[in-house]
């Protein structure tokens, strides 16, 4: 076994958080399917409502697809703890990720320097 920054009852509860925050997600993305069902049965007579339900659901779309990547990571740190293989270090630089951080963002595979970096990349700067 190589090296870890988190013990096992650190990693009993990132493991619980995982599972709670999924669960959640999984409410929000159901609840987005479920009003889109009903808004295309609504009957949209009148251009302003036409325009407000696209716009709502363009932004559904935006946070669906935050939600589905947040979902991925998360799949990806349980399957990690499952298999034995969670460590809690980032996955570029194999430093630690703080427990402070991991409560908030549980399925975070990065540490803090890293994620910025990524973040800046992609931003062109
Ligand atoms: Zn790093």
């Amino acid at each position: 076994m190589g090296k870890r920054a988190l013990n096992q009852k650190q990693i009993e509860e990132i493991h619980v958080l995982l599972l709670q925050n999924k669960q959640k997600i999984e409410t929000t993305l159901r609840t987005i399917d479920t009003e889109h069902e009903s808004l295309s049965d609504m009957d949209l007579n009148d251009d302003g409502d036409f325009a407000a339900a696209s716009r709502d659901y363009s932004n559904d779309i935006h946070i669906k697809k935050q939600q589905l990547k947040e979902l991925n990571l998360i799949d990806h740190a349980l399957k990690k703890i499952e298999k034995g293989e969670y460590t809690g270090l980032c996955e570029m630089c194999d430093s630690e990720i703080s427990i402070k951080r991991l409560r908030v963002k549980p399925h975070a595979i990065y540490c803090i320097d890293c994620r910025s970096y990524i973040d800046n990349e992609k931003n062109g700067n």
